[in-house]
């Protein structure tokens, strides 16, 4: 029956880790994966509800929105526990596909955006454009493009963004910027759908990242907010994520919490305890809250640190070209402008590994390598 089903090509990034693992030499470097952090907990087995752990949701909404926020206070955020980011992703597309009033809408990834993007929305049958976001030439925000096209979609189009941290770019706008984009979204009537996987990350405030978000609400949007914990409680494989829903009234999201737990419930049945029950402990602790938080601004400077001293060896060595990007980017992520020959042979000649459009992991890089990735640096960019 299966005979003519065409083999799909390898994830890169995965596979980029599993080259990594294989590699043999001592020097080698990551630039594409992160650590684990391990937490005891004890378990107990039984199944979550289906739209999962109640305090783990209530704590994510009040995460991203903010204690003081008017949506919580007026009953209408809502939430569900999902597959972590991913799966928040998933489950607020699957729920536009079925329940968006503007029946072929399309959704604007940026250019260029986290691959899955485009994967979930297609896959739930919801078409997908980009908008402009990546300037090559200042190697920042391609703001005008971007609002030229949130002007030029059709009304009600669906806008998929980065609150903080833009993976792969690590370009944020600005609070301007962003109140320009929320008065370009707003004319048009267009839905938006945030997905922050890096809270925390950007500036080590976890209320400093949720600005955007934050502003939005304040202003009164309607949307979903995709949450991850892999990054910022490094709990990757324990996929904890949440999707935040700020409706306009408690009775819509109570509605649209019953036809995401109607999804979760085909697809999942329930979401997995352990992460949620680790992030539940910590958010709702104050004094872990604090230390958590601690350890995030710790991770956030460790990361501009090293993106300063890798600054300063490039400045140090001449090699050609501008690197202020590298210093200015915001988070785990920096574009670093290298090609893809170029990264074939980081890779190849000195066992750096790095994604094939020149996107490197900060926390890959340490005050014992740095200065290692930087001299590769040169010496391709020189050759
Ligand atoms: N969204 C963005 C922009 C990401 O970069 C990632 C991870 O790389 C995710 C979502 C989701 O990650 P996870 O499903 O591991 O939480």
């Amino acid at each position: 029956i299966f005979e003519n089903v065409p083999t799909a090509p390898e994830d890169v990034i995965f596979a980029l880790s599993a080259a990594y693992k294989a590699d043999t030499v001592p020097e080698k470097v990551n630039l594409g994966a992160d650590q684990i952090l391990v937490n005891d907990q004890s378990l107990d087995h039984e199944y979550l509800p289906i739209l999962g752990l109640d305090s783990f949701r209530k704590a994510s909404v009040k995460l991203i929105l903010g204690a003081d926020s008017k949506a919580i206070a007026e009953g209408r955020a809502g939430s569900a526990q999902c597959i972590s980011g991913t799966g928040a992703v998933y489950t607020g597309a699957r729920f536009l596909s079925l329940h968006y009033p503007i029946k072929g809408a399309t959704c604007y990834i940026s250019k260029p955006t986290w691959a899955n993007h485009r994967a979930i929305f297609e896959g739930v049958g919801i078409p997908v454009k980009e908008y402009p976001y990546w300037d090559p030439v200042s190697r920042g925000l391609d703001l005008k493009g971007m609002l030229a096209t949130m002007e030029e979609a059709p009304n009600g189009s669906i806008f998929l963004m980065h609150p903080c941290a833009h993976n792969p770019t690590g370009v944020d706008p600005t609070p301007d910027q962003w109140k320009q984009i929320a008065d370009a979204l707003e004319a048009k009537g267009h839905f938006t759908f945030f997905d922050t996987a890096y809270q925390g990350f950007a500036s080590g405030s976890l209320d400093k990242d949720a600005y955007s978000v934050r502003y939005f609400a304040e202003r009164g949007f309607e949307m979903f907010i995709a949450q991850s914990y892999s990054k910022n409680f490094g709990l990757y494989s324990e996929r904890a994520g949440n999707l935040t829903i700020v409706a306009r009234t408690p009775e819509i999201k109570k509605s649209i919490e019953s036809q995401i737990a109607k999804i979760q419930r085909a697809v999942i049945s329930n979401p997995p305890a352990y992460g949620a029950r680790v992030v539940s402990t910590v958010l709702n602790d104050e004094k872990l809250y604090s230390e958590w938080e601690d350890n995030l601004s710790t991770m956030a400077n460790r990361i501009i640190d090293m993106r300063k001293a890798v600054f300063e060896e490039l400045t140090r060595l001449g090699t050609p070209g501008t690197w202020d990007h590298i210093v200015s980017q915001i988070g785990m992520f920096s574009f670093t402008g290298l090609t893809t020959p170029q990264v074939k042979v980081m890779k190849e000649k000195y066992h750096i590994y790095l994604t094939d459009n020149g996107r490197i992991s900060m926390a890959g890089l340490n005050t014992g390598n740095c200065k290692y990735f930087a001299s590769a640096v040169d010496d391709v960019v020189r050759n």
